[in-house]
């Protein structure tokens, strides 16, 4: 479960804070799709649940943000790394390895697993994302869908309970970007992982939602509801 109880975020030098009174739950299970202009505070809000706001980008955090119980204030992003997996919009800046399947193992290596316990959860990834086939490949050599399924797998394989992704599907075709969500929709149905989502293309994914978060402005508090419903506003 992710929880935002009065979260503002003052970036240091900022006359403003980038968000500002954010209360939110994302229950444990849900995809939450994030949505607003491009400089309403997406990225903030994405990056305080994995901790990175602030511990890595400065300025102040105000209010409380808690990510499977544990509060990111007290816990930096390492010691979350087990507790919530983060993916950006370009899989290449997020790559560290060559191949596929070094990549999936590549994610728990700070873990301190045994070995056989990290055999097994690659070969799990590898299936529940259909890459099984592409185990040995070049990361360079994916498509754009691939490869973004491959950096989804590499923070899945420790298991985290929390899926961060800040608009995955933005640098690939339609096609690719519906690989993508089927994922998602997939971890969420059966493996319970809590997915929060920022997108701009809001017609592709608010089918998969359970909630749509709406950041309408600069520092404006963000109003929440069930997909229905914040379609109509
Ligand atoms: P979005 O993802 O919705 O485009 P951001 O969270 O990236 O919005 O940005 C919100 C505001 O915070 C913007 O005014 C942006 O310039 C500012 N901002 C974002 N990151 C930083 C940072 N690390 N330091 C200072 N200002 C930042
Ligand atoms: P191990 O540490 O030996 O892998 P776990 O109990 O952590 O054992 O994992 C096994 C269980 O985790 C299986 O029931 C499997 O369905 C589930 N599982 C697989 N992938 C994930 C994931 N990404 N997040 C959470 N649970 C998962």
């Amino acid at each position: 479960m992710i929880r935002f109880e009065d979260v503002s975020v003052v970036y240091d030098g900022a006359a403003k804070p980038a968000i500002r009174g954010v209360d939110l739950t994302v229950p444990e299970g849900e995809l939450a799709l994030l949505v607003g202009p491009s400089g309403v505070g997406k990225s903030t809000l994405l990056n305080a649940v994995c901790g990175l706001v602030p511990h890595f980008t400065g300025g102040t955090l105000r209010g409380r943000v808690t990510v499977d119980g544990r509060d990111t204030r007290t816990h930096p992003p390492r010691e979350l790394a087990d507790a919530v997996g983060t993916v950006g919009q370009d899989p290449l800046a997020h790559f560290v390895t060559d191949t596929v399947e070094d990549e999936l193992a590549y994610g728990m290596e700070s873990l301190g697993l045994p070995r056989d316990t990290m055999r097994r959860r690659v070969e799990e990834t590898l299936d529940l994302l259909g890459l099984t086939e592409l185990r040995d490949r070049p990361i360079a050599s994916l498509s754009g869908g691939q490869q973004q399924r491959v950096a989804i797998g590499s923070v899945l394989t420790p298991h985290p309970r929390v899926l961060v992704l800040d608009e995955p599907t933005s640098a690939l075709d339609p096609a690719a970007a519906e690989e993508v969500l089927a994922v998602l929709q997939r971890l969420v149905h059966d493996l319970g992982t809590t997915v929060l989502l920022a997108e701009h293309r809001l017609e592709r994914v608010v089918q998969y939602a359970d909630q749509v978060i709406v950041l309408p402005s600069p520092g404006a508090a963000p109003t929440a509801g069930a997909p229905a419903d914040m379609m109509a506003v």
